[in-house]
């Protein structure tokens, strides 16, 4: 990846200055004269002393503006419900499909409300909605837990199940009836517990999700919700002077140091957004979502993002707005990007690869590979482009130019997916990637093309769109 800063490549340039006490400001047209270091910002140019300026990282690409993380907050726990019915459950599952037959006879012996036939059915379904599960069929999954529970109401285990795919699905409100029963029945159980926390964090209810998380962890210690509850913990002292705004779609937090009217601008545009990619991406995420604005410290102390992230998506948007007194086109755009994030996060049930997800998120910010292209290419031709592959996980470790490579042959990549399919194969590939085991075979099956066809793909197409 350092080759792309070697080949010298001049683009959209975005530099970051650090200043001598370790701050970091990106910015774009830096320029060096007369004892001061201007800049441009989203504000306006601004201008510095250069003495206290460590060094001015040149960086040849437009800089990667953002970072995404949209896996949930805890694990999901593996909760059992065919324990001691292992026979059951390889009869209610055979030859890849459920025995619809079996699990109709096993009702008709439960109807006379036999313990043991009660424990069979719910076995049956158990077995029927994992098989489904793992086809990627959600509704059929619920379907089966539901039908179980007209037979053992109280089950926890089948009601945690249920929960379990509503989260999954970002129902976040909906999660919360099959574990307020659960609750009922098993006042002590941390799995309830942890669950709950989850479907508060989802829902942007951080201080009942912190509540929730600390009796999970007093009934049984976790470093799965420990680590929810600290990063829960460290938002929820930071918001706790924030003020609030909520919109159909959007619930923002803002620090009580931000212009005022500028939440109001930026719930006005969030909406905008929103509506534009509901028709762009055919969905409708299912919970408001939601958005803090925080000064440039705050910022970098609670996502502790590596430098290059000017804003972060972690299932909530997360914008540093610091000097802004209005929605600049450029605060626009991140919060698109931001958005489009959410979105793709919740279509594919946090099961976009990086790659997917940056690539869509600047395409949708309105972002092209033009300024890129000839360097993308010349990678390619000494075939050193990074696999897809390898894009898939987290990008938060990588450097600055690594980053910036990345986001820019993802952008290319997507690009060409968009030209050759339109945004009907876009659409398609994120919902086979929810439901299929892996991005490549989401890929083969939706647009018949592989991680290497992808990449001569996006070559070709940058050759020829950019470089003729
Ligand atoms: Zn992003």
């Amino acid at each position: 990846m350092a080759l792309f800063v070697l080949l010298g490549v001049s683009a959209a340039s975005a530099d970051t200055i650090v200043l001598k006490n370790g701050r970091r400001i990106i910015a774009s047209d830096v320029v060096v004269a007369n004892g001061r270091v201007s800049y441009e910002t989203p504000a306006g140019e601004l201008a510095i002393p250069e003495s206290i300026v460590a060094r001015i990282e040149r960086n040849g690409l437009a800089p990667a503006s953002s970072s995404v993380d949209t896996a949930p907050p805890v694990t999901a726990p593996r909760v059992d419900v065919a324990a001691g019915y292992a026979d059951v459950a390889a009869v209610s599952v055979h030859d890849g499909s459920v025995d619809a037959s079996y699990l109709a006879q096993l009702e008709m012996d439960a109807r006379g409300g036999g313990l043991t036939a009660i424990a069979k059915v719910a076995a049956a379904h158990h077995a029927a909605a994992q098989f489904l599960l793992a086809e990627g069929d959600f509704e059929g999954a619920a379907a089966h837990y539901r039908q179980a529970l007209t037979f053992a109401p109280d089950n926890v285990p089948l009601l945690l199940n249920l929960a379990m795919i509503d989260l999954r699905e970002s129902e976040f409100t909906a999660a919360l009836e099959p574990l307020e029963h659960a609750r009922r029945v098993d006042p002590n159980s941390a799995d309830v517990a942890k669950l709950m926390g989850w479907a508060y964090y989802g829902a942007n209810k951080l201080d009942l999700a912190v509540g929730e998380w600390k009796r999970a962890q007093q009934l049984h210690p976790d470093d799965d919700v420990a680590g929810a509850l600290e990063k829960a913990e460290r938002d929820l002292l930071e918001e706790a002077g924030y003020r609030e705004g909520e919109t159909a779609h959007f619930s923002l937090k803002y620090s009580g140091a931000a212009a005022p009217d500028l939440a109001r601008f930026v719930l006005h545009v969030l909406e905008d957004h929103f509506r534009s990619l509901e028709t762009e991406l055919d969905y409708t995420p299912p919970e408001r979502i939601g958005v803090i604005l925080y000064t440039n410290e705050a910022f970098a102390d609670i996502t502790r993002a590596p430098g290059w992230a000017g804003a972060i998506n972690d299932g909530r948007i997360r914008v540093p707005v610091q000097g802004l007194t209005t929605v600049t086109s450029d605060l626009s755009r991140v919060l698109k990007h931001e958005l489009t994030h959410s979105f793709v996060g919740q279509k594919t049930r946090g099961r976009a690869p990086t790659w997917l997800q940056e690539g869509l998120a600047q395409w949708m910010e309105g972002r092209r590979s033009r300024d890129a292209a000839a360097a993308l290419v010349q990678i390619a031709d000494k075939n050193a482009s990074e696999s897809f592959g390898q894009m898939e996980g987290s990008w938060m470790g990588l450097s600055g130019d690594s980053a910036s490579y990345a986001y820019a042959w993802s952008l290319a990549a997507v690009e060409s997916i968009i030209r050759s399919g339109g945004m009907g194969d876009v659409e398609r590939l994120l919902d086979h990637i929810a439901t299929e085991p892996s991005t490549e075979l989401a890929l083969r099956d939706s647009l018949r093309i592989d991680y290497a066809e992808l990449a001569e793909q996006t070559t070709k197409y940058l050759r020829r769109e950019y470089l003729r």
